[in-house]
């Protein structure tokens, strides 16, 4: 018996992101998909949103089912840009059917999509059939490929992620996604765990220095402690703890460039956080940091300043990474 009804995406909403020094109305939507062919990085907890095993017919039924709900529940004429998030690869074709894949290019026409995947599944030939059908001329680079590089350390993107990839692996894909016409959007992660808040905060300078290189855009995620998650169980055990706020105002002030930042879960104990206190203030400082591409908001809540400002300070000059017997 094959599915015939009626199918929600996991999230969808609307809201401003910044491109190119303009702030442009966005969809992003989390399809519900065949899932993560990885599914074992350390702090993802989307690995659970998925279908059962089904037949390819009825992924691809399903999957489309939830583009008709976009379409009947948000009017083309209210966004520019589209973000596609799977809960793994959206260019994967077991996890998302190719027919599938085309009723969303269909169905984005002239939009500026941005689309997440892991590398492997950047093909040249499959990037340049979607963008010959998005692509209506608006936009130089119609169509990002985000995949999450999280650092351009590969010990720490192996032993503190669990991500499956290297590099090397990353900048080929890059590589392939240029030479098909797209872009590239890198997000990295702060503070995965194993990681001090000192070796966090100089882990992900460097990324940045080195995934600006290759990718248009890059954004900054600090990592937050989802549910059934192995960074939970460190969490609970008081093995880990996310991201101060400050680190994330003293990366990005420093920054050379605009970066985007995830503000998810800021402020609480699960998300990047400082005191309670100063949250709410630096969390909405961030926010239009990003929007606007203006670091006056996170200079004047620098200059502005808290009480954990020393306890920060403290951390970060005086904790130690764990220690790991070198013989058993
Ligand atoms: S982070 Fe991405 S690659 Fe890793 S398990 Fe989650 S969906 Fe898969
Ligand atoms: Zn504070």
């Amino acid at each position: 018996m094959v599915f015939e009804g009626y199918e929600r995406p996991l999230s969808s909403w609307l809201n401003r992101e910044f491109y190119r020094g303009e702030k442009l109305d966005c969809l992003t939507i989390i399809l519900k998909s065949g899932g993560c062919a990885w599914s074992r990085c350390l702090m993802c907890g989307y690995r659970t949103f998925r279908f059962p095993p089904i037949s390819e017919e009825e992924l691809g039924l399903r999957m489309r089912a939830q583009l008709r709900w976009i379409q009947e529940n948000y009017r083309d004429s209210h966004f520019d840009m589209v973000k596609i998030f799977t809960s793994g690869s959206f260019f994967d074709p077991a996890e998302v059917p190719p027919e599938v894949r085309r009723k969303a290019a269909e169905l984005f026409r002239g939009k500026l999509v941005i689309a997440e995947t892991r590398p492997e599944y950047v093909n040249r030939d499959v990037l340049e059939d979607f963008i010959s059908v998005i692509d209506e001329g608006v936009w130089d680079i119609p169509l990002y490929v985000a995949m999450g590089l999280e650092t351009t350390d590969d010990a720490i993107r192996e032993k503190s992620i669990g991500k499956g990839f290297d590099l090397e692996s990353y900048r080929k894909a890059v590589d392939r996604a240029h030479s098909s016409g797209a872009g590239v959007k890198s997000y990295l992660l702060l503070k995965p765990p194993f990681l001090t808040e000192g070796e966090a905060i100089a882990d992900m300078k460097k990324s940045i220095r080195e995934a600006s290189r290759w990718s248009e855009i890059v954004s900054m995620n600090p990592c937050t402690v989802q549910s059934g998650t192995e960074v939970e169980q460190l969490w609970r055990k008081g093995a880990y703890r996310p991201p101060y706020l400050w680190s994330i105002l003293e990366i990005l002030i420093g920054a050379e460039g605009h970066l985007l930042c995830d503000t998810v879960g800021a402020g609480t104990q699960r998300g990047a956080h400082n005191c309670g206190e100063c949250d709410r203030e630096l969390t909405q400082a961030i926010k239009d940091y990003t929007l606007s591409g203006e670091r006056a908001p996170l200079t004047s809540a620098w200059e502005k300043g808290c009480r954990c400002m020393v306890e920060w300070e403290f951390v970060k000059r005086e904790e130690r990474p764990y220690c790991m017997p070198l013989t058993r």
